[in-house]
């Protein structure tokens, strides 16, 4: 093994998580998604930042990979984790 390979393997890997959320979890999230930043300007609250509260990850830390597209509500465009969303249950919530 070359010196760059055995780098490779130092790096702490194991601290960076792959979630995977499940369709369930889709459909109760595009209940409450009202807008997105493509239909709404002041949608700002990125996707990936709900998922942290709701699966008590890190995003820092964590890459969420969606079981099913997520689609906005409102305006019928896919929502992926960076897409900045209007989040319906914030005041209630968080
Ligand atoms: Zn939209």
């Amino acid at each position: 093994m070359s010196p760059m390979r055995n780098d490779f393997f130092d790096q702490p890997i194991e601290q960076f998580e792959i979630v995977l959320i499940d369709k369930a979890t889709i459909a109760q999230i595009e209940r409450e998604i009202t807008a997105c930043q493509r239909c709404d300007r002041k949608a700002e609250i990125p996707l990936d930042w709900i998922l942290d509260k709701i699966t008590g990850h890190r995003g820092s830390t964590t890459d969420y990979v969606l079981e099913t597209p997520a689609y906005c509500e409102r305006c019928g465009r896919e929502v992926t984790v960076k897409t900045s969303v209007q989040w319906s249950e914030m005041e209630r919530h968080f």
